[in-house]
């Protein structure tokens, strides 16, 4: 029965899962008190010395070993969440949702995963070919596992799809942006929903006309300008490679670096292509040092010049991107800090706040800014007109909301 009771509300079991070309990300809820009561990852799939990790029930373990593709995943997934006790069936899972980074123009909410959208998804392959395929092989392997379970797809996109045409577009050809649909989609969609969602329910107390930035700052990196939960800008562009500077992506350049680049090094445009996805950013700013500000920062530290450019590089292109929301959402009433940087490093967030302090009238608690690591909280002090906060991102926890709506009929 995928369904029981607890005082009057109907309980179900959904499970939210990211699946990567290599990887499967998976939390087990129950609905819709939005407890967690597995978790996971499988890593490495493809490879002998794959990493299994679970945890639910009295387990809690990491085992290697062979994981070839998806679906053996997928399977030792199952049977974990039966003989770890969390599910006594299978049954009981009602709705897997699954995590899809392109919705293109087709997709402004989640959906099931029906042939038509399936076909969908697959069109939308070129937009993003890097994950696309590996969400589909995660569908297919969790049908086959769970055929009665109901599927749907969440996309990172779809919090986007309410911009307008002026802020989505390309100066580019007509052609372009019409016959092939080459406009701005942007991601990290569902993430910016969550921490808006939250700070105007848990800050301003459901009041109408917030407008908000939310900086979603992780290996990946997103900003979003809100107007009343409403996307009205997003900094990721056709693909995750726009925007601020990332890890190893570097984010908005003059296009005719392309040109450029090709001449100098007789490179074609994909292999530039692929050095501005994973070549650059942090790890190409710093000289090959690294992508991962834990690693930045300890070379900042012992005053390694490149690290110190790169840095300052990264905070000034976030913070020229909360100038322009500033300006485009006329006025800001908080500013977010998320994600794996935006949770967790002092500095970093530091190095951004110093560059948009003078203009925007931020008073912020440079004490806090450090106690509040890993937490949330406001670090701007009362006295300031915009409020920063820190709230750690749970797009999980969006994606077991839509299950539970999609299980109620309401999506
Ligand atoms: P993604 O989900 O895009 O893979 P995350 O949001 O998990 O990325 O962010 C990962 C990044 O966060 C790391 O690459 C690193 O730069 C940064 N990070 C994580 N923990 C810390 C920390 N304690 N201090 C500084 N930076 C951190």
């Amino acid at each position: 029965m995928p369904s029981s009771e607890k005082k009057g509300v109907k309980m179900i079991k959904v499970i939210a899962v990211n699946a990567g070309s290599s990887s499967i990300k998976y939390k087990l809820y129950e609905m819709p008190e939005e407890k967690v009561i597995a978790s996971g990852m499988v890593e490495r799939i493809g490879h002998e010395d794959a990493i299994f990790k679970f945890k639910g029930g009295k387990e809690d373990k990491k085992d290697i070993l062979p994981i070839l593709d998806h679906a053996k995943g997928v399977e030792l997934i199952l049977k974990a969440l039966e003989s770890s006790g969390v599910v006594a069936s299978l049954k009981e899972i009602a709705v897997v949702g699954h995590r899809v980074v392109q919705g293109g123009k087709y997709f402004a909410k989640s959906a099931y995963f029906t042939e038509e959208n399936e076909e969908k998804i697959r069109e939308l392959i070129p937009l993003d070919p890097l994950h696309a395929p590996a969400h589909l092989l995660g569908f297919h392997a969790f049908k086959e596992a769970l055929p009665e379970a109901k599927a749907i797809a969440v996309f990172d996109t779809a919090f986007h799809r309410t911009m307008e045409e002026e802020d989505s577009i390309f100066p580019i050809p007509e052609e372009w942006t019409e016959k092939y649909d080459c406009r701005r989609y942007g991601a990290h969609g569902t993430s910016h929903q969550y921490l808006a969602e939250k700070a105007i329910h848990d800050y301003f107390h459901d009041k109408k006309d917030t407008r908000i930035i939310t900086c979603h700052i992780g290996s990946g990196a997103s900003l979003a300008a809100i107007r009343d939960g409403k996307c009205v800008a997003t900094s990721m562009g056709l693909t995750p490679l726009g925007g601020v500077m990332m890890g190893t992506r570097s984010g908005d350049i003059d296009p005719s670096v392309l040109d450029y680049i090709s001449t100098c090094t007789g490179k074609d445009v994909h292999e530039i292509y692929e050095i501005l996805n994973r070549e650059s950013g942090l790890l190409g700013v710093s000289g090959g040092l690294s992508n991962d500000t834990r690693d930045i920062e300890e070379a900042m530290k012992n005053g390694n010049p490149k690290a110190l450019r790169a840095a300052n590089l990264f905070a000034r292109r976030i913070a020229d991107y909360i100038g322009q929301y500033f300006v485009r959402l006329g006025g800001v009433d908080m500013i977010i800090f998320s994600a794996g940087i935006g949770e967790n490093s002092e500095t970093f967030r530091e190095l951004i706040l110093k560059r948009c302090q003078e203009a925007l009238h931020l008073e912020i608690d440079w004490e806090k800014n450090i106690s509040y690591n890993r937490k949330e909280g406001l670090i701007s002090k009362p006295s300031s007109q915009i409020q920063v906060a820190i709230i750690p991102t749970d797009e999980e926890v969006m994606i077991a909301r839509d299950c539970y709506k999609a299980w109620e009929g309401t999506l």
